[in-house]
């Protein structure tokens, strides 16, 4: 699989105060293979006008949405991709319902069952995060094809272990966890989001029991601008532990 990082940050980055020559980060949202894309986002966009790659999304086919929450998804992005071709997307209910005209072109899905997706075979978890909506509950996803296989950990608090029962009878490729707030003490967002510490124990239990290949690779995206140093000195502290910090634009294949 490839894998790419249209956008690596939390909700509190501010596009608006991006300044010209400095380290940015979009909200997360990222590309596989060219045609499944995770959380049609509202700065997807931006990512290709940016990168001059206007044609990056024409190939998407599929679109998971993981939560309502507006760093991840945004009814005009769906609009603007459903303007140029059909997508299908798969979402929990709550998402659906905010699709409005777009709703056929929905799938709803339950946690832990799984879902052939044009080449791939997606298996919806559950996240430990709130969401605006009432009754919403946040969707992580575990993507495999071709005896490959990822789990895309973002939003979420550690792992619920009814997701956890799931990932541990896999031998993973690929771990993209969130990594929302850093190593300082006290930031109350730490019941729906990782601090480096529990990401740390995580994977240490990951390795253990071998959910993760020994050659499997792990990233962390989802990082928010005032919990972190700048990217040099969070990705030198995430090597400690054999973590990638993404950025945008980061491409990694396995
Ligand atoms: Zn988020
Ligand atoms: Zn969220």
């Amino acid at each position: 699989m490839n894998l790419l990082f249209l956008g690596t940050g939390a909700a509190d980055w501010d596009i608006r105060k991006r300044k010209n020559g400095e380290f940015f980060r979009r909200f997360s949202s990222a590309l596989i293979n060219g045609d499944l894309l995770i959380d049609p986002g509202p700065q997807i966009f931006d990512y290709c006008e940016k990168n001059d790659c206007p044609a990056l999304t024409d190939g998407v086919t599929d679109i998971l949405v993981t939560h309502s929450h507006e760093d991840h998804f945004n009814t005009d992005t769906v609009r603007a991709l459903q303007k140029t071709a059909s997508r299908r997307i798969w979402c929990n209910e709550f998402t659906a319902k905010l699709l409005g005209a777009f709703f056929d072109c929905c799938t709803v899905v339950d946690f832990k069952t799984e879902y052939t997706v044009g080449s791939y075979k997606i298996t919806p978890l559950r996240a430990n995060h709130s969401s605006n909506i009432r009754g919403e509950e946040s969707l992580n996803y575990l993507i495999e094809r071709d005896g490959k296989s990822l789990f895309y950990g973002l939003d979420t608090a550690w792992i619920p272990c009814e997701s956890w029962h799931v990932l541990k009878q896999k031998k993973l490729d690929c771990v993209v966890l969130e990594i929302t707030l850093g190593d300082g003490p006290g930031d109350y967002r730490i019941f729906e989001h990782n601090n480096i510490r529990m990401a740390e124990l995580m994977l240490e239990t990951f390795r253990k029991v071998g959910v993760l290949k020994p050659d499997g690779i792990v990233c962390a995206s989802h990082f928010s601008k005032f919990a972190h140093e700048d990217h040099g000195k969070l990705a030198a502290r995430l090597r400690e532990f054999g973590v990638i910090a993404a950025y945008d634009g980061y491409r990694l294949e396995f």
